[in-house]
């Protein structure tokens, strides 16, 4: 017997008190990150599914015959859904970020012309293109949307030279919501022989239910590939998505082999090596229970619940929804219209909206390359459990409102003087920062943010995001969350 250094109950009791702190993942009560149908069979379902292929690894389907039966089945499912024939072809993935990255990746390889390849994208991108571009080496070239997050075709088709391997369009974009003109896109790459990447990460399982839309999938001719997260509308746990691309031959530029080592033969579709099938598991048996029908169903319900959210945020005086937003999710911003006084931040309701119970997301106003100013909005994501408690939310948001209606928002250059004296001149002149931990620590201390977990209210930090130059945010933030993960000082518990 080996001995064991504590036993199982009691390590599993340590865990249920850690799972105590964690956000509600059930309930409708985050309107972000979670994804609920509010369905206890799926659930019980997907747990029973992913406990069955614990064991197995995914590196290799020719060993572990079931994982490639599972995948095929799910992309046969996904590819009729999206209106792909017999030349669409995929790859069941981790997630939306590395469905993405493979797309971006599998252009590179794709890609014919001379020097460094382009990625084009509207503003309103997922930052997944921005990790891909910074990892794959092309140079990503973002065109400007506007107020409404709408993107420019003139201006992207404009821009689509010899040296773009890749147009991006988004059905609809994360930020706001917004339904790209995938058909006139893709026409414009397909004229000049560029790929089309239509990036349904979030739509994928919702759009094709959704009423009134014009064709955005694989019905569009010049859409060579498309990505659609399973973990977020197909309600499977976290680390499953599916990347559909058209074209055999396009898409087996998207797998890395290698015989050249004493090992194994490699041959790996996706960027991970051994992996789960945990997820891939877990999301071709929510497949199966719920089925077409089942999908369209839940659709359905996301459907009324954000028709009628969007209507209770036009009744809020002082707020605005942003643009026209396509999907289980919009983005809500000051409406400008009303006087100062009567103007509510969405960065200090999203605040309040959480002290009802609300966990919304908050996102920075955002300056674009051609000096032109997204606002600050507030972000929420809609589920099907939501309907379950929508008077509730709709309550929510009229009393938040009504307790920030006429705070100003919080002025990024206010942020930046309440600092610490000396800071506050460090964070002026960034290009005279030392760029070290220990620097960024004292900074994070200064700014009140040292200790682990966040702070009650959310609209200070977004504020010092917009007022900071963008890599003197990104480095304090990777500071703050590598410093959630470093392990306790030696003699400490
Ligand atoms: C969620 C999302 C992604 C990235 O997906 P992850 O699963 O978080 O990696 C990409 N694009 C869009 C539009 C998304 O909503």
């Amino acid at each position: 017997m080996i001995p064991f250094a504590a036993n199982p109950e009691e390590i599993l009791s340590e865990l249920a008190r850690l799972r105590e702190a964690d956000a509600p993942t059930h309930g409708g009560k985050v309107l972000s990150y979670v994804y609920d149908s509010g369905l206890a069979a799926v659930d019980e379902l997907a747990a029973a599914a992913m406990l069955a292929v614990q064991p197995l690894n995914g590196l290799d389907p020719t060993t572990f015959t079931s994982i490639a039966v599972m995948e095929r089945e799910v992309l046969g499912f996904m590819r009729t859904l999206l209106g792909g024939d017999d030349d669409v072809v995929g790859t069941v993935t981790s997630g939306g970020t590395e469905s993405c990255m493979l797309a971006v990746k599998t252009a590179r390889e794709n890609f014919r012309g001379a020097g460094t390849p382009r990625l084009l994208a509207p503003a309103s991108v997922h930052a997944a293109f921005h990790k891909a571009a910074h990892y794959f080496g092309l140079t990503l070239e973002l065109i400007p949307v506007d107020a409404q997050g709408h993107a420019d075709v003139a201006a992207m088709t404009a821009a689509m030279g010899p040296d773009v391997a890749l147009v991006v369009a988004s059905a609809p974009s994360y930020p706001h919501a917004a339904m790209d003109p995938v058909a006139q896109i893709a026409a414009s790459a397909a004229s000049r022989g560029i790929d089309c990447h239509v990036d349904a990460c979030i739509g994928g399982l919702v759009l094709p239910f959704w009423p009134g839309l014009a064709d955005w999938d694989f019905r569009v001719p010049g859409v060579t590939s498309i990505s659609a997260d399973l973990h977020k509308y197909g309600y499977a746990p976290k680390g499953a998505s599916v990347l559909l691309t058209r074209g055999r031959d396009r898409q087996r530029s998207q797998y890395f082999a290698t015989t050249s080592w004493p090992g194994y033969p490699v041959v790996n579709p996706t960027l991970l090596g051994s992996k789960s099938a945990g997820p891939l598991a877990a999301a071709w048996a929510i497949i199966k229970l719920l089925g077409t029908a089942g999908f369209a169903d839940l659709a359905a319900s996301c459907h009324r619940s954000t028709k009628a959210l969007l209507a209770a945020v036009g009744g809020i005086e002082g707020l605005r929804v942003v643009g026209e937003p396509t999907g289980p999710l919009f983005a809500v911003a000051v409406d400008a219209a009303v006087p100062g006084d009567r103007r509510i931040d969405p960065h200090h309701w999203a605040d309040r909206l959480k002290t009802h119970g609300f966990t919304a997301q908050l996102q920075p106003s955002f300056t674009q390359s051609d000096g032109s100013v997204l606002p600050r909005t507030t972000h929420l994501t809609i589920t099907p459990v939501t309907e379950s408690r929508l008077a509730e939310l709709v309550t929510a948001m009229a009393r938040a409102g009504d307790e920030v209606r006429g705070v100003p928002g919080i002025d990024p250059e206010q942020v930046l003087a309440a600092a610490d004296g000396p800071m506050a001149g460090l964070l002026g002149d960034s290009s005279a920062l030392i760029r070290d931990s220990e620097t960024a620590r004292k900074i994070l201390g200064a700014l009140g943010l040292d200790g682990r977990g966040l702070p009650q209210s959310m609209a200070p930090v977004l504020a010092l995001v917009e007022a900071l130059p963008s890599t003197v945010a990104e480095w304090l933030l990777t500071e703050l969350l590598a410093g959630l993960v470093e392990p306790e000082p030696r003699g400490e518990p």
